[in-house]
């Protein structure tokens, strides 16, 4: 009797899942589209956790200049590499990486000649310049990439790509020393990740938020002092400088007019720390920073180097984000939920 022979072909997954944004202003897509192949010097990452960080407003609405419709939002990636493109010897398929904000740069402009890749002229963002996390696979060039140690998981690494650098690399560029006064402006995505950052730092943390239900988190996540700043006995100024005077504020909530209400409540030296993005001036007068020679500074993230020194720190210190898990499909209630301010306190979207 003749056997017949069947060839058991696997069935090779092509498509994939996408959750783009279609045209400037409109409502997240779910659609299929084919996996992409990485070019030279890219590789392909099989996307774990990608985060939904405030930033991604810039996508969604336009308010980045150049941006390409459709896109696909994203820059706290957390993947496998899947695909390595021509060229890539540094990496390799299945290790464990990331992308957050410093999507990769020219290499060519006299910031990249400087080696100062941070403030490259033509910085590439994932998820702005090219489709980021908020699908299964993404490609990336090896600029981007960030390697995470093995005892973080995908969703608490994610957020610390753009939310943990941010906080982390400006108050350690702030000049503030272990046991400055150091105030973290603000108890949300950022707030809470920049008071554990401090506090494991070796500062005096002052947490000033909105209202008293707050205290109780904020000295959970390490600050020694709570300053309530719709309180009416005092100013949050005039704690500060009831405490000596900050030596760094870490302005973390995106507020102009509470950023500048709190320039009084610096010590000598002291420093405003801006990383909390808005539209509207702050505003101080010269005599303000004249006296006590005052800095208003701001800061933008940092580059894959400064990702795997935070990561690192995380894992040595056990600083990690507070997250709020949703499926990919459910990206728009994931999307309303960072935008309302009410999540605790970093949204992650899970392939
Ligand atoms: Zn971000
Ligand atoms: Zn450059």
């Amino acid at each position: 009797m003749a056997t017949s022979r069947i060839a058991v072909v696997p069935m090779k997954v092509t498509q994939m899942k996408v959750a783009q944004v279609p045209k400037v202003g409109a409502d997240f897509q779910i659609v299929e589209r084919e996996i992409p192949k990485p070019g030279v010097g890219q590789v392909r990452i099989k996307v774990q956790a990608c985060g939904v960080c405030h930033s991604d407003v810039l996508t969604k609405e336009g308010a980045w200049p150049g941006i390409q419709y459709p896109r696909v939002p994203g820059h706290e990636v957390a993947g496998i590499i899947d695909e390595v493109g021509a060229g890539v010897s540094a990496w390799k398929e299945g290790q464990r990486v990331g992308v957050g904000w410093h999507g990769g740069q020219d290499n060519t402009c006299r910031e990249c000649r400087r080696g100062d890749f941070r403030n490259c002229r033509n910085l590439k963002i994932a998820g702005i310049s090219y489709d980021g996390g908020y699908q299964q696979y993404m490609v990336a060039p090896v600029e981007a990439l960030v390697a995470i140690p093995e005892s973080l998981s995908d969703v608490e690494a994610a957020p610390l790509l753009c939310a943990g650098i941010t906080t982390y690399n400006a108050l350690r560029h702030s000049g503030a020393l272990p046991g400055d006064l150091v105030a973290v402006q603000g108890i949300g995505g950022l707030g809470h990740l920049g008071i554990q950052f401090a506090n494991k730092f070796g500062y005096q943390v002052a947490a000033i938020g909105r209202g008293s239900e707050n205290a109780a988190l904020a000295k959970k996540l390490g600050a020694s002092v709570y300053i309530d700043s719709t309180s009416t006995t005092a100013t949050a100024a005039e704690a500060l400088q009831k405490l000596g005077g900050a030596r760094v504020i870490l302005a973390t909530a995106p507020s102009s007019k509470a950023m500048s209400a709190l320039i009084d409540g610096l010590g000598p030296n002291g420093k405003l720390m801006v990383i909390g993005a808005t539209f509207d001036p702050i505003e101080v007068t010269p005599v303000q920073l004249i006296s006590g020679s005052l800095t208003i500074q701001g800061w933008v993230a940092g580059t894959p180097a400064d990702s795997e020194d935070t990561l690192r720190f995380a894992e040595l210190t056990g600083v990690r984000p507070m997250i709020e898990t949703y499926p990919l499909e459910r990206v728009a209630e994931a999307y309303a939920r960072m935008m309302s301010g009410k999540a605790q306190f970093r949204v992650v979207l899970t392939m």
